[in-house]
């Protein structure tokens, strides 16, 4: 889950330095659209933001309460690979509002993938991230917190579709997939 979640990564052309240039002018251009949005599509943002932010924290926390934090060391992040297009712009909003958005390496498996695992923090992990449990934790979970995680994760789905209904690079595929669809086109224009 948490620390570590397995995905294809379908632009092998790309070299990480390519990547690392092309997410931070994706950073500056959302924060440049960030400060120019008017006040209530803000507060739109913010309060769908801190319900998904919650939803995500209590994921976390039945993650370590399965022990997930210990087993995940063992492994040594072994679901991390191909983490490059995990980041949403849901993500990253929040990131960017929390004031908490590591540097990325590109040259890592995962550019967030840091010596003792995730440097982001939970609540603004990815969806894919948060939400993936590997065999070995969720065999650590009772079947009442298991059944409390998958109604979590349905929930949190929905409310990541919320900014997928809304914005045009809102997508669980990524953000750096769904900015080279959209070329100039703002990141935060509406649907
Ligand atoms: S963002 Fe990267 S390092 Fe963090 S949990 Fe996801 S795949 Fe792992
Ligand atoms: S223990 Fe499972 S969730 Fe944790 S890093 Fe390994 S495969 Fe991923």
């Amino acid at each position: 889950m948490g620390f570590f979640g397995h995905f294809y990564d379908p632009v092998h052309t790309m070299t990480s330095c390519n990547r690392a240039q092309e997410w931070e002018q994706l950073v500056l251009r959302l924060q440049r659209e960030l400060t120019a949005l008017d006040r209530e599509e803000r507060l739109w943002i913010q309060q769908n933001l801190h319900h998904i932010q919650t939803l995500q924290r209590q994921l976390h926390q039945l993650f370590c309460m399965a022990g997930g934090p210990e087993i995940c060391a063992r492994c040594a992040g072994s679901c991390c690979e191909h983490g490059h297009n995990h980041m949403t712009l849901v993500n990253l909003l929040a990131a960017q509002l929390e004031g908490c958005l590591p540097q990325a390496d590109f040259s890592c498996s995962c550019p967030f993938l840091g010596d003792s695992g995730c440097a982001l923090p939970a609540a603004v992990r990815p969806y894919n991230c948060v939400t993936f449990i590997c065999e070995a934790i969720e065999a650590a979970m009772d079947t009442e917190q298991r059944l409390r995680f998958y109604r979590l994760d349905q929930q949190l789905r929905e409310l990541y579709q919320l900014f997928d209904q809304r914005y045009a690079a809102s997508s669980l595929r990524g953000l750096l997939i769904a900015s080279r669809r959209l070329g100039n086109v703002p990141l935060l224009s509406r649907c």
